[in-house]
């Protein structure tokens, strides 16, 4: 699969579903493109974070079989590894698939596990960026092309005029809740009754790894917590994906 054929493709793809659905967001986004030509080729990934809940919700509604990949770096929460059991089953998402960095990459460059301490952005290469690369490329080959993310205008770092859909790293984008306002957010997780990851009570209000995660101070943004004191703000890592920028957090 070459850049030169699925870059125009995957644009021209986006910006018609675009037309035809890009007024729409969250549950009627979601079903609508499922009847479209992206239908049995949508993938989403999810952190089982915070709020990462309401979406799956979402997506547990309009179809449960949706592939939902989760990255487990082997420094997460215990608490985000039960939330994630917890929240499977109460969802009755069928398809979970729970990706891992390299056990060699881990034994070689990270015996120890305490890589975060000297250089985090490799062991944000190894145990994110790596694993979540090669995943993609296993679900590009299996035919999807739309990827359901989480993204919302109104958080830091994210552009204010983000669309609903988008053509990015190769795979059509879908951000159902990409409008959804923290109020929004929040009345979701009333109206549903869906329960928090435990650790938001705690005063977490991102939550990634344990050793690179802190609460968030109040008065912050959410994302205060993640990497504080060392100027990092995202994994930090750009890689190439099919020859398509690619970055994660
Ligand atoms: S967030 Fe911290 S522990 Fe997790 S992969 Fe990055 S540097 Fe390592």
């Amino acid at each position: 699969m070459s850049s030169q054929s699925t870059i125009p493709t995957t644009e021209t793809l986006a910006a018609r579903l675009r037309g035809n659905y890009g007024h729409m967001d969250g549950t009627a986004l979601l079903e609508a493109l499922l009847e479209s030509e992206l239908g049995g080729k949508i993938m989403m990934t999810s952190s089982f974070g915070a709020e990462a809940v309401v979406l799956l919700d979402l997506v547990a509604k309009v179809d449960p079989t949706i592939p939902v990949i989760f990255l487990d770096t082997r420094r997460l929460f215990g608490e985000t590894l039960r939330y994630q059991r917890q929240i499977t089953e109460l969802l009755g998402l069928e398809d979970v698939r729970i990706i891992r960095p390299d056990t060699g990459h881990l034994e070689n460059i990270d015996p120890d596990d305490m890589l975060f301490t000297k250089d985090t952005d490799q062991c944000c290469e190894i145990r994110k960026v790596l694993p979540l690369n090669a995943a993609l490329e296993t679900l590009q080959d299996a035919g999807f092309i739309g990827w359901i993310t989480g993204r919302k205008r109104f958080q830091s770092g994210i552009r204010s005029d983000l669309d609903v859909i988008e053509a990015s790293d190769n795979f059509v984008k879908i951000n159902p809740l990409a409008q959804w306002t923290d109020a929004d957010i929040k009345d979701a997780f009333l109206a549903k009754n869906l329960p928090p990851h435990p650790l938001v009570a705690d005063g977490f209000k991102s939550i990634g790894c344990m050793p690179c995660t802190e609460r968030t101070p109040d008065g912050l943004d959410a994302r205060a917590g993640r990497w504080a004191g060392q100027g990092k703000t995202e994994c930090g890592i750009h890689i190439d994906l099919k020859n398509t920028v690619f970055s994660i957090n």
